[in-house]
This record gives C-alpha cells, structure tokens and sequence, in this order.
C-alpha cells in the first residue's frame, strides 16, 4: 500500500533516503526521533488542531466552481480552498507542525529557507505567534525580486539573510540553510518548507499537509455521497499536491493528476539524482550540473521535486503533466473571471489543466483542484505580462 511509506530509512522505493554530510546525521536523527514520538500523542494533535482551526482557519471550504464546471461543459469542479488560509497559501500547515515540533524539542532558533517568499512568511508568522527566532535564508535574486515579502517578514521579526553563491536564487537558499545548521546543530531547528531533502522531512511534511486530502475525502463524500473522480494538484516541491493525494492513493478508482510547470518540470523532463539529501527526479546535465529553471510562478521554481512523487510517477500511480506560463496566465484569468477568485499563479497551473480534462468526462464525474495559495502576491507581476 502507498500509506505504508516510506520506510523507517526514508526510502520510497530507490527515491528518498538520508544523502547528507556526516555531520548532518544527528540532527536529522534528532529530529525523525522527535517526530515518530510526537505525531501520535494526544497533547501534541491537540495543540496542533487548535492552531489549525484557530489560528490558520481550517477546515477550508471544498467550493462547488458552478460557473468554471458550466464553462468547461464536463465534469464538476471542487476547489479545495488553501488559498483561504492565514498568509494566503497551505504553506503554514507544514510551518504549524514543524514548530511545535522544535519547541517540543527545546529549539529557540528557526531557519528556514525561501524562493518567492511564501515560505519564508509562513515560517516567520509561526515564529513571532512562538516566540523563536527566525532566520530565513533567500537568493539575493530572489531578494531584489520579491522585495514585498522581504519586507513582510522583517514585519513579522524576521531576520532575511541574502544568498550570494551559485544561481543566488532557492537552492542556493536551501544548500546555505543546511550550512546554517551544520555551523548549529544544537539550538537550531531547520522548518523545511516543501516535502522535499531528507528523511524525515518529505514524510513529515507530507503528514502535515495531508490535513488538506482528509478534509477534502471528508468533505467530497459529504457532498457527493463518493469518491472523486479525478485529483489536480500544482507540483513545485509537491507539498501541496502531496497533501491532496496522500488519503486518496490507495483508493484505485481516483485518477490523480500533478501539474508541473513546463520550465521546471523535474518529473516529466528530469533523470534521477540526488539534490539537498534525497535521491530523486532532477533538472540536471548529464555530468550532474542542475540546472537553473524559469516559471512565471515563483513557488514552482525549483530542479527538483519531493522523491514520493519520483516514486508514485514510476509506480504509474500519478500522472504528471505540464503547463507552460502562458496556460497559467489564461487559468489566472478564468478562475478570477468566472468564479470571482484570484489564484496564485502556482495554483493557476492546476486550473490551466482543467481544459483539457474537464470537458472528456461526464457530468456526473467530480475533480477536486487544490486551490493552493491566493494571487493577491501575483497582481503586479501579471499586470505586467499582460500589458
Ligand atoms: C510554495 C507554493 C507552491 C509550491 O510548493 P509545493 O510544495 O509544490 O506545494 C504552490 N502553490 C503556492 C500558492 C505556494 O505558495
């Protein structure tokens, strides 16, 4: 079965693992210790359930799309509304969990990483309602380019350290975090922001997330009295989507789609590597070189992808597709149009793929979007695309 992953190792399959410096180990042991200890206890799903419906505002609505599913002339849509979450996206799901986690385990100092700055305001909104310290490592072009959220989470306390080596975007954030932690292994917590590095990270990331796919299960047979036909998610790390699919892969009847975008499509344009301690799909040269990526979507910039989905992708059990910015941009417009929401651009490339599908099946079959973030942070850039 998929629930039954990964293994006490971290693998899924050949995907996943520990690839990390030695001096790395200990803390990831710390931290998968601290976590198999916590998930199941009563005082700690309590806290965690709390802040979920207190401080985020879950559950979401799964919301009936009447007009986009009369627009589309097939199947009914359901948006599962991350985008409705406190700072705009599912990212404070994962940020939640981590947190208690490291105050579980006496951490005082955060750090985290961040591409377009969604993360690292979700890590720096947990930190101040905690109390911790906050260190959010960011490409210094990333830096010049998302200078709003730079500034949001100087707001929120934050303290933002620009990256200067390789690309100066995401993964150099990243690999500067690992070396963060290295230089501090005994007071600082690493609050990774996608199901992506190494064990225990994609699985406990994937768990915490997975609030999004119970809630929508829940809420699906509530309304339609069955299970979805059809799953769509956005795949950058693949957090997002991986929450929505989680409680559905073992159910056979529910076809599940991830849509990547066409300039960072590690699943469907990569080849198996390792990249920030999991063996997984990869944009890199043949001589192991990444490569740098382009999306409109900031959130979706990154050459690798969270090793479940390099697993359930050669399992054949998810089938991952591309969307190019110029479909995003035509899904922006058309979910804001249509049903009066304005997506993340990330978010808009699970929406572009509605076209395609949508209008093959019958009326009386479902899919369920992830609705991942909201595109308040989007609007500038777009009404510079399309001018
Ligand atoms: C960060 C982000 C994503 C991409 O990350 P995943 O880990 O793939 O979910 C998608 N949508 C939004 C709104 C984001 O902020």
């Amino acid at each position: 079965m998929f629930s039954d992953l990964p293994d006490k190792n971290g693998h899924f399959g050949e995907f996943g693992g520990r690839h990390v410096p030695e001096t790395l180990v200990p803390v990831h042991e710390a931290v998968t210790e601290a976590y198999l200890k916590y998930k199941d206890d009563a005082g700690f799903r309590d806290e965690l359930d709390y802040y979920l419906e207190h401080f985020i505002g879950r559950p979401t609505p799964l919301y009936f799309a009447e007009n986009l599913t009369a627009h589309f002339n097939g199947a009914k849509i359901y948006l599962k509304r991350e985008d409705l979450c406190h700072t705009g996206s599912h990212k404070l799901n994962n940020v939640i969990g981590q947190l208690l986690l490291a105050k579980r385990m006496g951490k005082k100092r955060v750090i985290a990483e961040t591409g377009a700055g969604q993360h690292g305001v979700a890590a720096a909104t947990g930190c101040a309602r905690f109390g911790l310290e906050c260190i959010v490592y960011m490409g210094e072009v990333d830096v010049k380019r998302q200078a709003l959220n730079v500034y949001r989470m100087q707001l929120l306390g934050a303290k933002v350290v620009p990256v200067t080596s390789g690309s100066r975007t995401l993964k150099d954030a990243i690999n500067e975090a690992m070396r963060d932690w290295m230089a501090h292994p005994d007071d600082t917590f690493y609050c990774l922001g996608s199901c992506v590095g190494a064990h225990p990270f994609p699985m406990m990331v994937r768990d915490f997330q997975s609030v999004i796919g119970k809630e929508a299960k829940a809420q699906h047979l509530e309304s339609e009295g069955k299970e979805p036909d059809y799953l769509v998610a956005c795949t950058g790390g693949g957090s997002n989507s991986i929450g929505l699919f989680n409680p559905f892969l073992d159910e056979p009847t529910v076809k599940i789609v991830g849509v990547e975008a066409e300039g960072a499509a590690s699943l469907c344009k990569g080849t198996i590597g390792i990249l920030h301690g999991a063996r997984t799909y990869v944009l890199q040269t043949k001589t192991g070189q990444i490569l740098n990526t382009h999306s409109i979507s900031a959130g979706l910039d990154y050459s690798g992808v969270g090793p479940e989905h390099s697993y359930l992708k050669d399992m054949g059990r998810v089938q991952y597709v591309t969307a190019n910015d110029k479909d995003a941009l035509s899904g922006f417009k058309v979910l804001s149009e249509k049903e009066g929401i304005i997506p993340a651009l990330e978010s808009s490339h699970a929406i572009a793929h509605l076209k395609k599908l949508a209008p093959k099946l019958s009326k009386e079959q479902t899919i369920i979007v992830c609705l991942s973030g909201r595109g308040d942070k989007d609007v500038d850039e777009v009404r510079k695309l399309l001018k």
